[in-house]
């Protein structure tokens, strides 16, 4: 497309720029829309390309303790040790090729989680409003934006209310910019084109309709960097923390073997050759090299099991943030109700009436207060509230398969649906009237308004909202007889409290006239100029899976805390129906605002249910709880929630109604909207933390024990009861094979009956210390036991050294059993039955183990020999023998109740 065209965009008329795309206001048919997808290819960014498969592995390369080995191998060729040389080699290449098959798949399943995430947007096909995937956007399409979207294209807006833009990734003004229709001079820059919206940028307020005019890279965005890296490294503090850990044991490790190195050819006289086998045995033996990968693939294990329960993570470091939130603030309304609405009662100056139906479906009666059934014939207020109900609305209701569903807010489409069933006898019909203004909805104002005109040249506009912000712009009321009267405004109050402790969301309803030449609506033309139509009770029911899901939590220790824009009484009612604790009082939004900070932080932690509130109170509830010494998970869906989203340690957007601005925000995405899978978020993030905690504490004993092992012999003077290539075999194939295994273990059963995890909590506590080293201690004496007895019965060196490499597998299979639940006891029938992967890694390794013991040609290269049968079942009844002392051990700090449990840190687990 030639440059010249598309900067036009901005000087011309509406008209002539939907003309020259071929488009009309009604917006695009299915087959056009589909056409133009063909031709334009998807509206998405160029990504940079993936890292290239073969640098990727060569970074398997990339650690000091490769190139130590690769180094050996040198000197051992060299030194005419051939085999050895071989056998280093195979090794780090086995290790190189499982590192990057497993972080192959860590990185795919990141992908397809990001996939989760992609954006929709609203348009309008055929003059039907349709949600669609954002890439499956074309040029010529009309689009539907409001406050918290992101732009999917760049736009020529076709219509603007209170529209404001934040345009920063563009212009770099972080102030949003005002936006109308008006056509602006051909040569004007990028952030004076108001007429215009672009790609990637942030609708801040008000609501829009535009024609796509570019998508994909033709846009603005497109232009400046058509390569969107959006690689993210699978990380979290405590693991990047191990990884500065290993590297600083690593160099240390090495120090000291350079010193023994020198030790030995310099003060003991040993031979070169000998003593260098050693120092690499010990460095090999010492240095935790499987660690970190397996870190990682624990980290993307749990990223998976998050997305499985309908919780998207977006930033890594949050998988650890929720294993220790200790309060979980939520929205009501679509996150512990169901979100699916139904206007079950109306409220005149003079009447009550009760309205049937199922669902969105446009049917069902109405009664009168004497349980006659009326109309908007019978009742001409009837009519009223059927009209504010339908043109205060931007809702569509749409029905599939005889189901009805809600294009919009559930809320709006309960009410065409009311205003469907109110004037489906009178035969009134909408289309003759036209949306001239509207003042879109905000959650701080908490009202939304339209000026309609007909053809007979009436103007009037309709208003909804919450009672406290519609009842003071009236100043009169509709009566039955079509007449106004002055506001009651004792009597609706009463009304309204009535309605709310039902549980039900009451909206109000009011409207004016105005005058034919009025064509913009501004609030002043709302105050005390409104007559009051009535009140609508909605009822919204709680999700019986989040009244499961706040029993969970109140039981792992976990406050809940409700905060929602809606009435208090209607708070309360909910709260108590999902069976929050405190539901005696409620603070609202004003008495926040007459509290200091320090006040707020005293009535925060007793209070769990916040009502009319906006989105500032949520920031500073966040921070008063926060002061107090508690991790916030915290949700929103607002464009005005981000500040409080970003604030909390774990912040939580909806993924269905919450904006894009909000899910930018948040750390984690609710996939399906519902407190339940926060709850499930958690108990996950509470299981990584332990996976984690099992991966440390399993393989540290192995590597300290080894290390002890050889530093006994060396200083004894002994030959090495476990040569250094057998060493090798042990750390880089066999722990990295079952180490693996622990990543995915599931929850453990009382996972969700724990306190959670204080916020500062050391990850290697005392008792994860005493457990490595006591782990490590009996390595030694179980390794070097086997040697000494096989010695004492006059087998050969190599022998021994056989049934001490095998000795030391085995003890590592029955450690992993122990620490796969470090929180109860191991000897129940489930915990001795584990996890698939467990069991395959056992086999794999046992396998691989007579292999090397067995099989002739291995026992050349790894210079060991056949282990008689009954020497094998020694083996294993001293593994047998291990596994009872580390339990009867565990059970004893139990019963005396201290170190709690290994690496639980402070506090006992509840009753
Ligand atoms: P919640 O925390 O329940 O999501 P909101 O902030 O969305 O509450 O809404 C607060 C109040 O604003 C509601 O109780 C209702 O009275 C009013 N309200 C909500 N949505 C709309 C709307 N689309 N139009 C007019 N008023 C609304
Ligand atoms: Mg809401």
């Amino acid at each position: 497309m030639p440059d010249e065209n598309r900067q036009n965009h901005h000087a011309e008329p509406i008209d002539s720029v939907l003309g020259a795309l071929g488009s009309r206001p009604q917006g695009l048919t299915e087959s056009e829309a589909e056409e133009r997808l063909a031709r334009h290819g998807p509206n998405r960014l160029r990504e940079a390309p993936g890292r290239n498969p073969i640098l990727r592995f060569l970074t398997h390369f990339h650690n000091i303790l490769i190139y130590v080995l690769l180094a050996s191998s040198a000197v051992t060729a060299v030194l005419g040790h051939l085999v050895d040389t071989a056998v280093i080699l195979a090794v780090v290449l086995a290790n190189a090729v499982i590192g990057f098959i497993q972080e192959g798949r860590a990185e795919n399943a990141m992908a397809a989680i990001r996939g989760m995430l992609a954006p929709h947007t609203s348009v309008l096909r055929e003059n039907a409003r349709r949600t669609i995937q954002a890439d499956a956007l074309v040029p010529g399409d009309v689009v539907l934006l409001e406050a918290g979207d992101r732009v999917p294209a760049d736009l020529r807006l076709i219509e603007a209310r209170g529209l404001k833009a934040e345009e920063a990734i563009l212009t770099g003004e972080s102030v949003p910019a005002d936006k109308g229709t008006a056509p602006v001079h051909p040569d004007a820059a990028l952030g004076d084109r108001t007429p215009m919206l672009f790609s990637g940028t942030l609708v801040v307020s008000g609501t829009a309709r535009g024609l796509a005019v570019a998508t994909g890279d033709a846009t603005e965005i497109g232009r400046i960097s058509s390569m969107l890296a959006k690689v993210e490294t699978l990380t979290t503090p405590l693991v990047r923390q191990m990884d500065i850990f290993a590297r600083w044991l690593t160099l240390f490790i090495l120090m000291v073997g350079a010193c023994l190195l020198t030790f030995g050819v310099f003060v003991r006289h040993m031979p070169f050759g000998e003593v260098f086998m050693v120092v690499v045995g010990l460095s090999v033996a010492a240095i935790p090299e499987g660690l970190p990968a397996v870190l990682t693939i624990t980290l993307a294990v749990g990223v998976q099991g998050m997305a499985r329960r309908n919780a998207i993570v977006r930033r890594l470091p949050a998988i650890e943030t929720l294993g220790s939130v200790s309060v979980i603030c939520t929205d009501k309304t679509g996150t512990l109700t169901r979100n699916e609405m139904q206007v079950t009662a109306l409220v005149s100056a003079d009447s009550e009436f009760s309205v049937e139906g199922d669902g969105y479906a446009p049917a069902g009666a109405v009664h009168a207060g004497d349980g006659r059934p009326v109309d908007a014939a019978g009742a001409p207020i009837l009519h009223e509230f059927a009209r504010a109900a339908r043109l205060c609305n931007d809702a569509e209701l749409v029905c599939a398969d005889g189901d009805w569903q809600v294009e919009g807010d559930p809320m709006e489409g309960a009410l065409i649906a009311l205003a469907e069933k109110v004037s489906a006898g009178s035969g009134a019909s909408w289309a003759g009237f036209a949306r001239t203004d509207a003042i879109p909805f905000d959650a701080a104002h908490r009202y939304m308004a339209v000026l309609h005109h007909d053809h007979e040249g009436h103007a009037f506009v309709d208003v909804k909202g919450a009672p406290e912000a519609v009842l003071p712009m009236c100043s009169g009321q509709r009566n039955g007889g079509g007449g106004i009267e002055p506001v009651d405004a004792e009597y609706w109050q009463e009304s309204i409290e009535a309605l709310a402790a039902q549980g039900m969301r009451v909206i109000a309803l009011a409207s004016r006239p105005m005058q034919q030449d009025d064509t913009v609506l501004n609030s002043a033309d709302l105050e005390r100029q409104l007559v009051f139509i009535g009140l609508v009770g909605l009822i919204d029911p709680p999700r019986p899976e989040a009244i499961a899901a706040v029993a969970e939590c109140h039981e792992a220790g976990i406050r809940v805390k409700m905060i929602t824009g809606d009435h208090g009484a209607t708070a309360l009612a909910i709260a108590a129906q999902i069976g929050l604790h405190n539901t005696g009082s409620v603070l609202t939004g004003a008495d926040i605002e007459g509290m200091s900070d320090g006040e707020l932080a005293d009535a925060v932690v007793e209070t769990d249910v916040f009502a009319r509130t906006s989105p500032e109170h949520k920031l500073r509830l966040v921070s008063a709880l926060q002061a107090r010494g508690l991790t916030v998970a915290m949700t929103g869906d607002g464009v005005n929630d981000a500040p409080a989203l970003k604030r909390a340690d774990a912040g939580t957007a909806m993924g269905l109604k919450g904006s894009e601005a909000a899910k930018e925000a948040a750390e984690l995405v609710l996939a399906d909207d519902n407190f339940a899978s926060i709850a499930a978020a958690v108990r996950e993030g509470r299981t990584v933390y332990d996976n984690i905690k099992k991966v440390i504490s399993w393989t540290l004993p192995t590597n300290a024990g080894e290390a002890m092992t050889v530093v006994v012999a060396l200083f004894a003077g002994i030959v090495l009861p476990v040569t250094a290539v057998q060493i090798l075999w042990v750390n880089l194939i066999t722990a990295v094979t079952l180490g693996i295994a622990l990543a995915f273990e599931p929850t453990e059963p009382g996972t969700m009956r724990r306190p959670p995890r204080p916020r500062d909590a050391p990850l290697l506590t005392g008792e994860l210390i005493w457990h490595i080293l006591l782990v490590s201690m009996l390595f030694v004496v179980g390794v070097l036991g086997i040697f000494f007895y096989a010695l004492d019965k006059g087998y050969p060196e190599p022998l021994a050294q056989t049934m001490a490499v095998n000795t030391l597998v085995v003890l590592e299979i029955f450690n992993l059993f122990f620490i796969r639940n470090i929180h109860g006891p191991s000897l129940t029938l489930s915990a001795v039955r584990g996890t698939p992967y467990v069991w395959a890694a056992v086999l794999v390794v046992t396998v691989a183990q007579f292999a090397i013991t067995y099989v002739p040609a291995l026992q050349t290269v790894f210079g060991t020999q056949a282990v008689p049968f009954g020497d094998g079942l020694l083996i294993v009844g001293l593994g047998v023998v291990f596994f009872g002392m580390m339990e009867v051990e565990k059970q004893m700090r139990l019963t005396f109740r201290y170190p709690a449990r290994i690496g639980l840190g402070r506090g006992t687990p509840r009753a």
